[in-house]
């Protein structure tokens, strides 16, 4: 068996990562941090505690590719907080991660089961791999072995992780496996986002975008405006982007643009995401693309956020809203179905501009708040009917998103800045009054 050292591969992940590392996206997320933290008269030992993550871990993962050699991929678990209680974050699959990455996901997990008010810290995981170059097999392989190099630091009451980009229900059930094997025990709430079969929630797969659009009625209906017949355009068409995209279309929004990373559609008349979803399961290569959907024009990724539309949802990856393009986008509402796809220089730009954007840690909670439900579920043995999980699903999002809205009209801020303080408040509440270890 020949381990393969392949440079230039390497080079080129290294290059992904030094770019992040330039960017910063977690210096970036600080930003938002300290936004809201100035609102808020913190304690400078807190805020100083607040800003450091409480553990990083890199790992090295050997595995066996189905030719017989042997590849080795970098992987990473980032636990952020866990003064509200066992960490909680999923595992990204994509040639972009990075510390840095991971990082700032966690950090932004910490906040967003602090603002719907979960008893959860933040925690992320990735490894810097291209899933769509991978087989079933290579990634059970490669799964197994990420998980079983973290088995210390996760369980039910350490941190829970869950699906993210390029990692679905599949995955979950991989780690569980793997955990339950080596535990010699049934571990059901190691992981949430699991198939049905095996400890899953009902609604869990459909949560995200069910609460991104809970998050657009809730703030159409603030701001005295209606769905139907709004024109809409969703940037990602995975597990986050195609749901919102038809439940928004159920609702009667008219969804005029649609993208992945191969392609972006658009179609004034609207498309027929019905048909854009049975395209993506009809499609048999690995890039499980919209390219080829019939029935719309072809446009670039980049166009498709400045076309004319009242909503967008970008639900692909962070920084896609930047000073570049921000004064070109054209919606009043933005919905950030993805974690932290508006720089804070774009942020600025459209919030002066007069757009409401309803920040990733509160429009993207609702995948989280269902995994919290499927965790109180493993550890009951007991499970829910599907309308109970989205009725409890839609209270928690509403009780809320209603905090943060009335946070941000008292104080004259946006949402974001709102958001950030109802959940770094209630961080500290926990964190002061179980003292601080030091
Ligand atoms: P996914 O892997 O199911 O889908 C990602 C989509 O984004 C795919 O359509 C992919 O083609 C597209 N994409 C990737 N790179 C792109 C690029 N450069 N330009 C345009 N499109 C691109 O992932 P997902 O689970 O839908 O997650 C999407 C986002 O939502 C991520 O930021 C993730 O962290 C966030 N999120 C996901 C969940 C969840 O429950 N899945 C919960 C909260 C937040």
């Amino acid at each position: 068996m020949a381990i393969i050292t392949r440079a230039r591969k390497a080079r080129k992940a290294t290059a992904i990562s030094q770019q992040a590392e330039e960017a910063s996206v977690f210096g970036e997320a600080i930003n938002y941090f300290d936004a809201a933290a100035a609102s808020l008269d913190l304690n400078p030992n807190v805020t100083r505690i607040l800003k450091h993550p409480s553990r990083q871990v890199i790992i090295s993962i050997p595995f066996q590719l189905d030719n017989g050699d042997l590849e080795v991929f970098t992987g990473y678990r980032v636990q952020y907080s866990f003064a509200r209680g066992p960490a909680k974050g999923g595992v990204r699959y994509h040639p972009g991660v990075s510390l840095d990455e991971v990082t700032a996901l966690a950090f932004w997990m910490t906040w967003k089961c602090a603002v719907v008010d979960l008893p959860f810290g933040g925690a992320k995981g990735g490894v810097t791999c291209d899933p769509t170059k991978l087989s079933v097999n290579e990634l059970e392989r490669l799964t197994r072995r990420y998980a079983a190099e973290i088995i210390e630091i996760i369980g039910p009451d350490k941190d829970v992780p869950a699906p993210d980009v390029g990692t679905n229900p599949q995955t979950m059930a991989w780690i569980m496996d793997t955990v339950s094997m080596h535990h010699r025990a049934h571990t059901p709430g190691v992981v949430t986002g699991k198939p049905l079969c095996i400890g899953g929630s009902r609604g869990r797969v459909e949560a995200t975008g069910r609460g991104v659009t809970i998050a657009i009625e809730a703030a159409l209906e603030k701001m005295g405006k209606s769905l139907a017949g709004a024109t809409v355009v969703v940037q990602g068409f995975g597990n986050v982007g195609s749901i919102t995209a038809k439940l928004l279309a159920e609702r009667g929004a008219k969804i005029v643009g649609i993208g992945d990373q191969f392609t972006g559609l658009s179609n004034k008349g609207g498309i027929d995401i019905t048909a854009a979803i049975a395209h993506l399961s009809a499609t048999t290569n690995k890039r499980r693309s919209l390219e080829g959907l019939a029935g719309s024009e072809q446009t670039t990724n980049s166009d498709l956020l400045e076309l004319p539309c009242d909503i967008l949802v970008p639900a692909a990856l962070e920084d896609q809203l930047t000073q570049d393009n921000a004064a070109n986008i054209k919606a009043y509402l933005i919905a950030e179905g993805a974690n932290g796809p508006t720089t804070p220089a774009a942020d600025r730009m459209l919030t002066e501009g007069g757009v409401t954007i309803i920040p990733d840690i509160l429009a993207n909670a609702g995948g989280v708040t269902v995994s919290y439900f499927e965790w109180a579920q493993d550890r009951m043995g007991y499970y829910w009917r599907e309308s109970e999980v989205n009725d409890k699903l839609r209270d928690v999002l509403r009780e809320n998103f209603d905090a943060v809205w009335e946070t941000a009209r008292s104080h004259k801020t946006s949402l974001r800045t709102a958001a950030y303080m109802v959940a770094i408040r209630r961080v500290i509440d926990s964190l002061t009054t179980r003292g601080i270890y030091a």
